[in-house]
């Protein structure tokens, strides 16, 4: 069969390796396989949370309560802004979609980072839109302007901090960017791991209201799947001046978040100590990775998140280790298809990263 031609374009997104297939193809038990390589929260979901979703099981045969007024309450007062400045996604890659389909097409361009999160050129590539790409591996916005400024790209994504490497934007720098920026460009601000950013340097610290109060053009996004805890809720926002908002909604399926994720998602928000606590954690952990990455001599990226990316030497493979790690039950993320020879793991308890720690130096050393 013969399929849209647009779809040549596309690589598939790799997801990290689930647990149950790595048990299966590697045949280590499930309980002793760990996996840093989705950037979940290592401490899981808030109890509240967890109580909270039991509690609206008898739920689940009726559709969810497509206003999401609780959540949307919720995300308006932790951001002080208003219920027609959000919408809702499963997962922030949902509002990914919807924005580019509200932008893009085979006649504009999108102008994104070098290294960045792979789900912006997959859904770039759904409407045929061209994608032009920086050169530096971090963000550098003068180098973004002057490609702003060449191609006159309908829409442009920002990743802060970035995944897959870790660095954060500058706020003030970010504002005095978007202030060059022509309102018909939109710009998408992805704040996955913001929580993060912001609890590390307070220079870092995107605060959706102060963008889309200056700029109608902007879009920010936030999720659930993070520092909250809730991967498997598939719960993320975008938020926006209500222009943006009503023209997101139009591409918006009904209904689509669960019953149980918006319950997860309400609750989540007023449990500010367990995602606190998780950030504290992270950061305590990430410590010990710098000084595991000085001992055995190898870049790691000043991380604003919860991953490092610890950048290979040459003469070592970051297939070669990824797989090695697999086979003892670690995964972690292979960043080759990024065409960097380097890896990313997400910082773990403890206990995990002593694991990672064990294994990596074994593997380094074959
Ligand atoms: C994880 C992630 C997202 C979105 O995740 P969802 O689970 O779809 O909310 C968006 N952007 C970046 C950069 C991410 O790392």
């Amino acid at each position: 069969m013969r399929f849209n031609k647009s779809l040549d374009a596309i690589k598939t997104y790799e997801t990290g390796k689930p647990i149950e297939l790595v048990a299966r193809e590697y045949g280590v038990e499930p309980k002793d396989i760990i996996k840093l390589a989705s950037n979940e929260n290592p401490y899981g979901t808030s109890p509240k949370v967890s109580e909270a979703v039991k509690s609206v099981i008898h739920k689940m045969c009726l559709y969810p309560d497509d206003s999401m007024y609780a959540l949307k309450g919720g995300l308006a007062k932790k951001y002080g802004i208003s219920t027609d400045e959000i919408i809702i996604g499963s997962g922030s890659d949902q509002i990914i979609e919807f924005a580019v389909h509200a932008k893009l097409n085979a006649q504009t361009k999108v102008l994104m980072n070098s290294v960045t999160f792979a789900m912006y050129e997959i859904y770039a590539c759904h409407v045929g839109a061209q994608i032009v790409r920086t050169k530096t591996r971090e963000h550098d916005l003068e180098e973004f302007y002057q490609l702003y400024l060449e191609h006159k790209p309908a829409m442009i994504f920002l990743c802060t901090p970035n995944n897959p490497t870790g660095d954060a934007i500058d706020v003030e720098a970010l504002k005095a960017f978007l202030s060059k920026i022509d309102a018909e460009t939109m710009v998408v601000v992805d704040g996955a791991y913001m929580e993060y950013a912001a609890f590390k340097d307070e220079k870092k610290a995107v605060r959706p209201k102060e963008l889309i109060e200056s700029f109608s053009n902007v879009l920010y996004l936030g999720t659930f799947s993070k520092a909250y805890g809730l991967g498997g809720m598939r719960t993320g926002y975008g938020i926006a001046s209500k222009e943006v908002i009503s023209a997101l909604f139009k591409l918006r399926p009904p209904f689509n978040i669960t019953t149980l994720s918006l319950e997860a998602a309400t609750v989540a928000l007023e449990d500010e100590t367990f995602v606190n606590t998780s950030i504290q954690k992270n950061f305590e952990q990430m410590k010990r990775y710098e000084i595991f990455a000085k001992e055995q001599g190898i870049e790691i990226i000043e991380s604003y998140t919860n991953f490092v990316t610890l950048c290979l030497n040459e003469g070592q493979n970051s297939s070669d280790i990824s797989l090695s790690l697999l086979k003892k039950g670690m995964i972690v993320r292979d960043l080759k298809s990024y065409a960097l020879n380097a890896i990313r793991v997400t910082v773990g308890t403890e206990r995990e990263n002593d694991r990672f720690f064990d294994l990596f130096t074994a593997a380094a050393k074959n």
